[in-house]
């Protein structure tokens, strides 16, 4: 994505377009899962003017109109991604990579709901731990 379609993405949010904004955007884009300090220390390199503070406060912002998922691992070490479809995570816990899995979850969210005697269920964050192919070499 290109710094315009990441703009024009908060202006539809209604989020203020500012250059830290479209830094962690473009971090978290390139990068995928980040933490905090990931993302902040990333940024610093073009944005040397930046906090931790603003980076925190920015990223609760994007978190709060849903452009940012934060998502937890076993470690409880925070991250954040970009929202894009539906996924699940694969966590190594050798490694402690987190690696996005495509799956529909809208067929266990349906088995789920009924299941649960239709518990209404707005989404699914799941969580698979293992080892990664690396590791397991
Ligand atoms: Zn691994
Ligand atoms: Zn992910």
């Amino acid at each position: 994505m290109s710094k315009a379609i990441f703009a024009e993405i908060l202006k539809e949010k209604k989020l203020k377009i500012t250059p830290q904004r479209i830094a962690i955007l473009e971090e978290l884009e390139k990068n995928g899962h980040s933490s905090v300090d990931d993302i902040f220390n990333g940024i610093k390199l073009k944005v040397p003017s930046v906090s931790l503070a603003t980076v925190y406060k920015n990223i609760l912002a994007l978190q709060s109109v849903d452009i940012l998922k934060s998502v937890k691992t076993p470690t409880h070490k925070q991250k954040y991604e970009i929202n894009v479809k539906p996924h699940v995570h694969l966590f190594c816990k050798i490694c402690e990579n987190l690696e996005d899995f495509v799956i529909n979850t809208q067929d266990f969210q349906e088995y789920c709901k009924k299941e649960s005697g239709y518990y209404c269920i707005e989404e699914a964050s799941v969580l698979l731990t293992g080892v990664c192919r690396n590791c397991a070499k």
